[in-house]
């Protein structure tokens, strides 16, 4: 395998990018100066020394010094610590955060069950999510809020089986949003007043 080859692969691994676009990537960086690339790998390590998973929610923070284990939400005691919204990504995480609709506490499970998937515990954090359930005292809900689409409606049906036996007889109750998106929306891409009314209208 040549440099291009090993560059495209790794491109290929990135949400959304295909065999195309990843080989666009490597013809464009060849195009660049060294500077533009040293920068960029530079940038690349540097991304990984400064930024920290949250022990609580999984969520990847900027660490302001080197110590701290919880992000600024699950640090925060103003968050609302009877509900839990559980999303695929970060990304999904960031955009409610953003509309400031939901001042609850978040849960990133790391992915979407594919419907054909034998060993589903190694691709999400199912058994993380259970464990979290279990220490959180004041918890009275839980929000799935994946994507409207075969693999998120799927996802949710999945959570949803896995956490009976656990929630049930501590009564906590549990909703999705999806109910309130359009088919085929992407949490990350709603605007304010869709997740709203998602919010307003879960089931
Ligand atoms: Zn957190």
């Amino acid at each position: 395998m040549d440099i291009i080859e090993k560059l495209s692969q790794i491109f290929k691994e990135f949400p959304g990018i295909g065999e195309r676009q990843a080989k666009r990537f490597v013809y464009f960086l060849m195009s660049r100066t060294p500077a533009y690339a040293e920068n960029l790998s530079g940038l690349i390590i540097e991304l990984k020394k400064e930024v920290a998973q949250c022990k609580e929610c999984f969520r990847f923070f900027i660490l302001n010094n080197k110590k701290e284990e919880l992000c600024d939400i699950c640090a925060n005691s103003n968050i609302d610590s009877s509900i839990l919204m559980v999303v695929e990504k970060d990304s999904d995480l960031e955009s409610v955060k953003k509309s400031r609709v939901y001042n609850g506490k978040y849960f990133i499970l790391g992915g979407l069950v594919p419907i054909v998937e034998k060993n589903t515990s190694s691709r999400v954090r199912i058994n993380e999510l259970i464990k979290k359930i279990k220490n959180e005292k004041n918890l009275k809900e839980i929000i799935l809020a994946f994507s409207l689409n075969p693999q998120g409606n799927h996802t949710d049906f999945y959570v949803r089986n896995q956490l009976k036996s656990t929630i049930e007889p501590l009564s906590i109750k549990i909703s999705s949003l999806g109910k309130g998106l359009s088919t085929g929306t992407e949490l990350e891409y709603s605007d304010n007043d869709t997740l709203k009314n998602a919010l307003k209208n879960r089931q």
